[in-house]
């Protein structure tokens, strides 16, 4: 079978996961794509396929093919959808020979390069698998999932010399729980790949340094009629806290490397009130300078208004990966020349978030994440083109015969 049938197989099977709930998997339609994928690995001959009782996901091996001592190497893609769009009854649609115009998802939803959807400019030509415009597709990451299954497929069926590899389709991942559970020991790779980004070509291992903040700010009530000198107002003394704060650095005005401040949530009265804030660079530095500005702002304030006035709780929450891959420089290379062998012109683009990979990176499993050739993931606009489907898989059989000639990679992690 190939990448394109196997996706179009799998989207039809509702995987959104869901923050709510707390059990492992958070919702039982990701075990049902699991297993199915259990199923066809054993069908297709790869082994020791399992599921994770933890929470799960699926697993399978494809043997090394020689006695030679090579890396293995992991493939991962995981089998949830985002909760901000449905992933039920999902009716994909191929639109062939796109002509860089409208396109009409149904009768009322669009879309087109003058809306700001220009993606599609880089399509032009090709055969893109759209939405009907009341659920999102499902290409983050049933693509992923499909182009590992199908690259699988075509090394079991090659002769060239291989060393082991691995594959695993995980759960959970749109909240922030793909890797809890991951055993990283029983995985046994010497690295591994994610595929779960964007437009064909791209490359990441860096994402943001992260970190979350709380801000608690302690008033005095009085009755407002007699309040002169006596009255600490909690909620002003918030909204001030903010103005102190830069401007600039926030999501609405920063791309690319830029770091923000993002105040996410607000409430208070007069008594008491409460922001939250998280704060995000690639530059771990410049991470830390945003926190100290924070308590700048604090240490400002209760000098103003008295001390224990303002209350700073700052929490680090995740890292940039890089640190943890670039030691490993040829799993960038290696991907690049893989791109290229396919015709494909590899991107590497810093990544204004976090992946599974950046946190097994930290867990001893180096990661980069790889395209899966999709668009405008998490809504009812993804599409992905055909081509990706059918270039991925090659890709990533490119990549695991680069390490078919390559024991002085071997353990070099362990
Ligand atoms: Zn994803």
């Amino acid at each position: 079978m190939n990448a394109l049938d196997r996706f179009l197989n799998y989207i039809t099977v509702e995987t959104t996961s869901s923050e709510k709930e707390m059990t492992r998997p958070s919702t039982p339609g990701q075990r049902n794509l699991t297993e199915q994928l259990a199923r066809e690995m054993r069908e297709l001959g790869l082994t020791d396929v399992y599921i994770s009782d933890a929470d799960g996901a699926a697993f399978g091996t494809i043997p090394a093919n020689t006695d030679r001592a090579l890396p293995a190497i992991g493939f991962l893609a995981h089998v949830d959808t985002s909760e901000a769009a449905s992933g039920k009854n999902v009716r994909a649609r191929i639109v062939e020979n796109y002509d860089g115009g409208r396109i009409m998802l149904s009768d009322t939803v669009s879309m087109s390069p003058e809306d700001g959807f220009t993606g599609l400019l880089d399509v032009i030509g090709e055969d893109l698998i759209v939405t009907d415009g009341t659920t999102l597709l499902g290409a983050d990451d049933k693509a992923g999932v499909a182009e590992i299954m199908t690259m699988a497929e075509l090394l079991l069926k090659s002769d060239r010399p291989h060393g082991t590899v691995k594959v695993a389709f995980t759960t959970d991942e749109e909240i922030g729980a793909g890797p809890d559970l991951f055993d990283v020991k029983r995985f046994g790779c010497d690295f591994a790949y994610t595929v779960d980004g964007g437009p064909l070509g791209e490359l990441e291992y860096e994402n943001f340094n992260a970190a979350s903040a709380e801000i608690r700010f302690r008033g005095v009530g009085v009755h407002p009629g007699d309040a002169k000198n006596k009255m600490k107002n909690a909620a002003a003394i918030a909204t001030e806290y903010q103005m102190l704060l830069p401007g600039e650095q926030v999501p609405e005005h920063t791309e690319g490397y830029e770091g923000f401040i993002h105040l996410t949530e607000m409430s208070g009265d007069v008594v008491s009130a409460q922001l939250r804030y998280i704060l995000r660079d690639h530059d771990l530095d410049k991470l830390r300078n945003k926190e100290k500005l924070m308590e700048d702002a604090a240490a400002y304030l209760n000098r103003k208004y008295g001390p224990d006035t303002v209350e700073t709780e700052l929490k680090e929450t995740y890292y940039n990966m890089r640190e943890m891959v670039e030691p490993h420089r040829h799993l960038i290379e290696t991907a690049q020349q893989a791109f290229v062998s396919q015709g494909v012109e590899p991107k590497t683009v810093p990544i204004r978030g976090g992946t599974d990979g950046a946190r097994l990176s930290f867990m001893g499993l180096p990661c980069p994440n790889l395209s899966t050739g999709g668009y405008q993931f998490h809504g009812i606009y993804e599409f992905i083109p055909v081509r990706a489907l059918e270039t991925m898989p090659k890709v990533l059989l490119e990549i695991v015969y680069a390490y078919g000639g390559a024991e002085k990679y071997v353990s070099e992690t362990n």
